[in-house]
């Protein structure tokens, strides 16, 4: 048993929420973060490159056995009463968020692990539908907690496979697996840098503070809906991209060869195809271009330019930013910012901006200032820290 703490709060507080809840005392306490993605936007569905990082924000499960094939599920965030489902309900079975925890048995189940009943409790700071990933904070924490209340010998990538399976195919959000592998495996104070083809992943150093830097994230408070159309209509376009163009995956398009595969589109789809073909293929080598650069230990103000190119491409290519997010980019840029750029998934969600640590309250007055004359509502600011991946806390 460790000691420890999270979200400012003492694992204590947690396991006595779960005794005051449930009338029992907590086996365990486990944490799985949110994340913030640098760039690789929209790659991790065609084996392409992504570079995320973990956030300290995260969400905490506190649990205990249950002998009778149930798992109840408590968030202190959406619901107190607890919900109860067996353990071999179907897809489909589990409307609403509990489908992100008893996806995870589903799963487990279905890769053929052997597991019983659990109580959990949930409880996040992750912002909801942020596009920091509150999804797979969840998933991913409920993960380790079955694992290690079954004492299941899963890898973090294996449970990353789990936890992406459970959101795709029982809670039905074509999501690829960066949100779900970056939960589960990163490293605080660094980048985690992930091939979605081979799963090979790299931990690249990301230390802002020595270069005066912050990574501020801007939270427009526009909720997307991934298991709505836009995402979905995005992934069927680079789907069939890949079919039209001949090749398995949209990986396998060279930067060098993107002009003539254009061509080629031009001639047999509608032009949309073509622009989101463009975005992934010149988004994966501006993930290659900035592991690059830092990789080299230069200052990371050369990466910026990158994460602008990546916005725009989002913008105008791949068509998944909103006025909020187009707003948040123009402003940092108009005060200082070295790059900046929509973040997660699209339609809303949160924007970042590299910029220099002493002129946040600058670029975040600026933003409010610009967003009040739009008449948007306002955005919520925090500093991203490089964090660890999901681990057991007590
Ligand atoms: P994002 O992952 O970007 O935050 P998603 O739409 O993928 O947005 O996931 C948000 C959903 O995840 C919520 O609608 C809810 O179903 C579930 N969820 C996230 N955080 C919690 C929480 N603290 N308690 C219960 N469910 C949660
Ligand atoms: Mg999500």
């Amino acid at each position: 048993m460790t000691s420890n703490s999270v979200k400012g709060q003492p694992v204590q507080d947690f396991e006595q929420a779960f005794e005051e809840l449930t009338g029992r005392p907590a086996e365990g306490v486990w944490a799985a973060p949110g994340r913030v993605n640098l760039i690789g936007e929209h790659t991790d569905y065609s084996g392409g490159l992504v570079l995320p990082m973990a956030l300290p924000q995260v969400c905490t499960v506190a649990g205990a056995f249950r002998d009778d094939e149930q798992l109840s599920v408590r968030s202190r965030q959406l619901d107190s009463d607890a919900e109860v489902y067996p353990l071999d309900a179907a897809p489909g079975a589990v409307e609403g968020w509990a489908a992100y925890a008893v996806g995870i048995a589903w799963a487990l189940r279905r890769a053929g692990h052997r597991i019983g009943g659990a109580e959990l409790v949930l409880d996040s700071n992750v912002p909801i539908g942020a596009g920091l990933s509150s999804s797979a904070s969840v998933g991913c924490s409920v993960a380790i907690a079955l694992r290690d209340l079954y004492g299941l010998e899963l890898t973090g990538p294996d449970l990353a496979a789990i936890a992406r399976d459970c959101e795709n195919d029982f809670v039905g959000a074509p999501t690829g697996v960066m949100d779900q592998a970056v939960s589960m495996n990163a490293k605080a104070g660094h980048l985690y840098f992930l091939d979605t083809r081979s799963m090979q992943a790299e931990h690249v150093p990301f230390d802002l503070d020595r270069f005066g830097l912050t990574l501020l994230v801007i939270d427009t408070r526009t909720a997307h809906e991934h298991s709505g159309g836009g995402y979905a209509s995005r992934r069927q376009a680079v789907e069939d991209g890949a079919r039209l163009l001949g090749v398995p995956e949209l990986r396998d398009v060279a930067p060098a060869d993107l002009e003539l595969a254009l061509i080629r589109l031009d001639e047999l789809a509608d032009p949309a195809v073509g622009r989101r073909v463009r975005h992934v293929v010149t988004e994966n080598a501006r993930v290659q271009a900035v592991v690059e650069i830092l990789n080299t230990g230069a200052d990371p103000r050369q990466v910026g330019p990158i994460l602008t190119a990546g916005h725009e491409s989002l913008r105008d290519d791949f068509e998944i930013s909103t006025p909020e997010l187009d707003a948040a980019v123009a402003v940092a840029l108009q005060n200082g910012a070295y790059g900046a750029r929509m973040t997660g998934g699209g339609f809303g969600g949160s924007a970042i901006a590299l910029i220099d640590t002493d002129r946040r309250d600058e670029v975040t007055a600026a933003i409010d200032k610009a967003y009040a004359e739009a008449g948007f509502k306002s955005a919520r600011f925090f500093s991203a820290v490089p964090a660890d991946g999901a681990r057991r806390l007590a």
